[in-house]
């Protein structure tokens, strides 16, 4: 197959605030980006309910609107935003090559990563059996469909909490499944769990499997794994959803931009910049810290102006 090839200044990868904002800096400094939004445009906050916590909107905003709001400043400073994936970067080349899934090839002279980060998955096969089926990621997405049902939600931390509350204002009971003997979430998430009657946190328990004719209908459990006390029970449910965090999309990259030991792109210190010249990275893929949207945003901006002086320094 033989492939078309554009040019840029400037190729950003990834649609979250971080991109977005990316390309609002790096189109108001004439460098001309393009921008591919990825499989899901907008990111993350696309899945949550109101952003409440962003500076300038005192009544909140949705997060489907302000991506949509940052998606058209970009525009209107002239961003080539397109709609499709980078499947592969060849970082090697000067100016690097990045291969699309519209068989364009696109020569950039800088390239910033800001593909966020995805939910983590058990690895259960019935994870896949029952997708959209009775399992997900995403309370604020799903948790409609649950409302008076039963649902357990998996993991201990922050965003497992936050969930299983979310979740205890629609359903009739939820259930967490949290493998150690105690939660690791922030003692103000603990508190709101503990105190909501109808959350139940089962400790030391593990998801094996979900069964259920045309959908979940329960989940198999195992307390206690390999001790004497070991203990396999079912639990009916209705919604299997999993909070266990999440993984930073970086597999595109082929290895070639240093990750940290957790998946994350290592950045240098107050800077957006990678490990290989002209390859620099914003938002949640190279943040295990905070993952805020306001963070995210401002990542990008750095990002943007840590390519546009890398640049005039090549010039
Ligand atoms: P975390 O990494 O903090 O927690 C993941 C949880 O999932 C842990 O309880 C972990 O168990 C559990 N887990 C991981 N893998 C498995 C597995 N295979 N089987 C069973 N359980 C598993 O991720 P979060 O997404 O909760 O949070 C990420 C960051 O975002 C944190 O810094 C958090 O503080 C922050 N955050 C803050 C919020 C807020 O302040 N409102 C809201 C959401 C997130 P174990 O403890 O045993 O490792």
């Amino acid at each position: 197959m033989t492939h078309d090839m554009e040019k840029t200044k400037c190729l950003i990868i990834g649609s979250g605030p971080a991109g977005y904002t990316a390309a609002i800096y790096a189109s108001r400094a004439n460098l001309a980006p393009i921008l591919y939004e990825g499989l899901t445009p907008g990111g993350q906050l696309t899945t949550t309910t109101d952003i409440e916590n962003f500076p300038g909107y005192p009544d909140g905003i949705s997060g489907s609107e302000m991506m949509e709001d940052l998606r058209k400043q970009a525009a209107r400073f002239g961003a080539d935003i397109r709609t499709g994936e980078i499947l592969s970067v060849d970082t090697d080349a000067r100016p690097m090559v990045a291969k699309t899934d519209d068989g364009t090839d696109i020569a950039a002279d800088t390239i910033i990563i800001a593909t966020g980060a995805s939910a983590k998955y058990l690895g259960l096969a019935d994870e896949t059996k029952y997708a959209g089926m009775g399992v997900s990621a995403c309370a604020t997405c799903d948790g409609f469909f649950y409302r008076k049902k039963v649902v357990a939600v998996v993991g201990g931390g922050d965003t497992a909490c936050e969930e299983a509350v979310y979740l205890s204002h629609l359903a009739q009971k939820v259930y967490m499944l949290v493998r150690k003997d105690y939660l690791r979430a922030s003692n103000i998430m603990k508190e709101r769990v503990m105190s909501s009657p109808n959350i139940t946190v089962l400790f030391e328990t593990q998801a094996e499997g979900l069964y259920g004719e045309n959908g979940v209908e329960g989940v198999h459990l195992v307390k206690k794994r390999g001790t004497q006390q070991e203990e396999h029970y079912d639990l009916p449910i209705d919604g299997f959803f999993l909070a266990i965090g999440h993984k930073p999309n970086t597999d595109f990259l082929g290895g070639k931009v240093e990750l940290d030991e957790q998946g994350y792109i290592k950045t240098a210190p107050y800077t957006s910049e990678t490990n290989l010249p002209g390859v620099f990275a914003a938002g949640d893929v190279a943040d295990p810290r905070y993952r805020q949207a306001i963070t995210a945003a401002a990542s990008g901006c750095r990002a943007a102006i840590d390519a546009e002086r890398y640049l005039l320094s090549k010039a």
